[in-house]
């Protein structure tokens, strides 16, 4: 689809529209090889460059984050760091708005998708689609060899909640270092189910969810989904 080129720069969070002509005039931004063109030429994404690079992603987006600890999932400054802090600047200013899929709290670490695609958000986090979202937990003490049965029971109920847990799959490790795979994203989650059970999780990493994982992605790290892979996690 064709869009003005100031209107497409900016949606894309390189500069403003009035900006686009000084970039224009610098020779930074080309179409098709031709830096004599105007802010209001139609253009399509694949044939803009900026600073001779191809354009970033256009609306629809998704990256994977190795989400470190003590980084914030929020947009709100006053929280300390944010998960999009670790974005290029830019990406701040781009519209759409990016977001989170859903929270990892302050202290988890893991796989953490941010999209500016809100039907993804949606599918990604509606309880009714069930994705698979696996989870290491380090436990303060070790397993009393109950909770197996208790987190598959889909009975189990969290401080506060009205409706019980839907059946979760504890694999018990060596009693301390556990995974727990859920398919909903109540709010701190797995802690609470190990609170729940008399536990408590001192350390927490999301290592999958639904077909995607972190492969080499190290902590504070991220990458930017193909097409492909946006397909089959959607
Ligand atoms: N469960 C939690 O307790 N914390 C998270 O960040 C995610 C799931």
């Amino acid at each position: 689809m064709k869009k003005r080129l100031d209107q497409l720069l900016s949606s894309l969070g390189y500069c403003s529209r009035k900006d686009v002509r000084k970039l224009i005039a610098m020779g930074i931004v080309t179409v098709e090889g031709e830096s004599r063109i105007k802010p209001e030429t139609k253009v399509t994404h694949e044939i803009v460059r900026f600073d001779g690079e191809p354009l970033d992603p256009p609306q629809g987006m998704v990256i994977l984050m190795h989400k470190p600890v003590g980084v914030v999932c929020s947009h709100d400054d006053g929280e300390g760091k944010l998960v999009y802090d670790l974005l290029p600047n830019r990406w701040r200013l781009r519209s759409p708005k990016l977001s989170t899929v859903g929270r990892l709290d302050k202290e988890t670490s893991g796989l953490l998708l941010i999209t500016d695609d809100g039907k993804l958000i949606h599918a990604l986090t509606s309880p009714r689609k069930k994705v698979a979202k696996r989870y290491e937990a380090t436990l303060a003490q070790p397993l009393t060899g109950e909770e197996k049965a208790l987190f598959a029971s889909g009975t189990l109920m969290l401080n506060g909640e009205k409706t019980p847990c839907l059946p979760a799959r504890l694999e018990e490790g060596d009693g301390i270092h556990v995974a727990l795979e859920i398919t909903e994203g109540r709010y701190h989650q797995v802690r609470r189910m190990f609170a729940a059970a008399g536990n408590h999780v001192n350390a927490l990493h999301r290592s999958r969810m639904g077909t995607l994982e972190l492969g080499e992605l190290q902590a504070g790290e991220f990458r930017i989904l193909s097409p492909e892979e946006i397909a089959r996690c959607s």
